[in-house]
């Protein structure tokens, strides 16, 4: 047992200390440990089996550390899905998943018709529709069930391929996958983010957590057991509530997406103020950074940010830009490792290659592959043929396109599907956007290939203006022709109020051709 042991472990190691804070209520590491037995013996009695599919669709809380811990310790096979989802697509997870039962926090109660609805029909696997403080016809009290049950740790052993978890990828191009989590891989992954750990923590410290527990912001958590670390919660991001938490709880440690990072930096620039002198780290990633955004950061923050750059698919992280790379300037520009997401981890390889698997020469732009060190590749869940696309001798093929700089700090360009081809020339989406990014009147903005009769594609942005600020086409195409060669330059320009994003905050291309007629 990893996760659930390791909470065991810190109860004992650092009983009554303060571990989890969310809203007014602090818990102890005893407490976290005793929640999640409960909850582990409340899935046992009724009666779910070893590696049945249990779901859960939570918001940032305590219930879903207990989902996270809880379902491994009765050997329960964990599926989270994305609060920012609709309806349909959970229920495509729900069905490609087989789960047999599914939970839902208060926020998710109207979604109990449709799910107690769709049991049986849509999802023959389906058998129990858990709620917590959720009142509605067929949802079983799970809140009564948990305070019934015994808060000794069930006596179930599981071995290291037991699928501890099957996590969706972000769908962000094409269907979300499931990624299977035996006991080994999640071990891999987190000794890895363990390894990957240049800071300290003591019990001196605290972790804010904004980002989705039951996501990949949830690997954050482990080292703060680990250490004995306080972990503070939110259940959604703004700017003045984020700094106000810093503040009240001398947060040392911060994760942040890049889109939560743009609104706060935005935020204090335009005079929000609190004392945020606590801070020692500021992590973020999940998707590219404008570099314009970074160095923003950096002037309000200081050298604390670290990168990581990972995926669903493989042990987090697979690089890291440390804060100290982030100072680092170079002549020519074009190889600063603030622009990169950081070197390797010690764990992992990564080979760039060309379309025939062939790795590239050194400076070229090629497919990110990778290999772990002592672990078994990439399981998809039920996806053998996509497996097989994916993974070859050993290598997973990831869709991400890269390039090494000569200090091997590796940059990512784009995705392999966004890869515009104009004049014959490529073009990486990566490149123009960081361009528009450094226009003080751009928020943010998303480049696309169109298809075009001469050139055979064109570079298109759709691109959001920050509150008040006013540029037009031209003015931005000039800016741009200043910064990047005239091919990669946007052709098209269209302003838009806000980019489409999927349920993880990524930015979705495919929508967006449609505003360019
Ligand atoms: P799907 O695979 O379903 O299309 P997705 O790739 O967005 O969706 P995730 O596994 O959540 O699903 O995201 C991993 C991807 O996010 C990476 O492959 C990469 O494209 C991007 N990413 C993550 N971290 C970074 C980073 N630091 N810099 C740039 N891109 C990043
Ligand atoms: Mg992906």
């Amino acid at each position: 047992m990893i996760a659930g042991r390791l909470i065991s472990w810190a109860a004992a190691q650092h009983g009554e200390r303060p571990s989890l804070v969310f809203g007014e209520r602090c818990y102890s590491h005893r407490e976290v440990e005793a929640r999640s037995n409960r909850f582990a013996q409340a899935l046992i009695a009724l009666g779910l089996q070893p590696g049945e599919r249990f779901a859960v669709l939570l918001e940032n809380s305590p219930d879903s550390l207990d989902s996270l811990f809880g379902a491994e310790k009765a050997a329960l096979t964990c599926v989270a899905l994305n609060a920012r989802h609709t309806l349909a697509e959970h229920l495509d997870i729900l069905a490609d998943a087989q789960a047999s039962a599914v939970l839902l926090g208060p926020q998710f109660a109207e979604l109990a018709g449709a799910l107690t609805a769709a049991a049986g029909q849509r999802l023959p696997a389906l058998r129990l529709v858990l709620g917590l403080d959720v009142a509605a016809p067929g949802v079983l009290d799970f809140r009564a069930a948990c305070a019934a049950a015994p808060e000794q740790a069930p006596a179930i052993e599981i071995g290291p391929q037991h699928l501890v978890r099957i996590a969706y990828t972000s769908g962000t191009t094409g269907q979300p996958k499931g990624v299977a989590y035996t006991q080994e891989r999640l071990q891999a992954r987190l000794t890895n983010h363990f390894m990957a750990m240049e800071y300290g923590l003591s019990v001196d410290d605290a972790m804010l957590h904004v980002g989705p527990l039951t996501h990949a912001a949830g690997v954050y958590l482990f080292p703060c057991f680990l250490r004995g670390a306080r972990n503070v919660i939110l259940d959604r991001f703004d700017p003045r509530s984020l700094l106000a938490a810093v503040e009240q709880h001398r947060i040392t440690h911060l994760m942040l997406v890049p889109t939560m990072m743009s609104r706060l930096v935005e935020a204090i620039e335009q005079g929000l103020r609190a004392d945020w002198s606590s801070l020692v780290r500021i992590h973020y990633g999940t998707a590219p950074t404008p570099v314009a955004l970074i160095r923003r950061a950096l002037r309000i923050f200081g050298p604390i940010l670290r990168q990581q750059y990972g995926m669903t698919e493989a042990v987090q992280p697979l690089t890291v830009l440390y804060p100290h790379e982030h100072l680092g300037d170079s002549e020519d520009g074009a190889d600063e490792p603030i622009g990169s997401c950081g070197r390797p981890s010690a764990n992992v390889r990564i080979v760039l290659r060309d379309p025939q698997g062939r790795p590239v020469p050194p400076g070229e732009v090629g497919e990110v592959t990778l290999a772990h060190e002592g672990a078994a590749a990439v399981q998809l869940w039920r996806r053998p043929e996509l497996m097989a696309e994916l993974v070859r001798d050993g290598w997973f093929h990831s869709g991400d396109l890269g390039r090494f700089d000569r200090h091997g700090f590796l940059h990512i360009v784009g995705r392999n599907k966004d890869m515009i081809i104009s004049g014959g020339f490529n073009v990486y989406a990566r490149e123009v956007e960081d361009a528009l990014a450094a226009h003080p009147a751009v928020l943010e903005s998303a480049v696309l290939g169109l298809p075009d009769a001469e050139w055979g594609e064109v570079v298109a942005a759709a691109v959001v203006l920050r509150d008040g600020a006013q540029a037009d086409a031209a003015a931005l195409q000039a800016f741009c022709a200043e910064r990047i060669a005239g091919y990669k330059k946007p052709r098209r320009l269209v302003f838009v109020s806000a980019l489409p994003r999927n349920g993880a905050g990524k930015v979705m291309k495919a929508p967006l051709r449609e505003r360019f007629g």
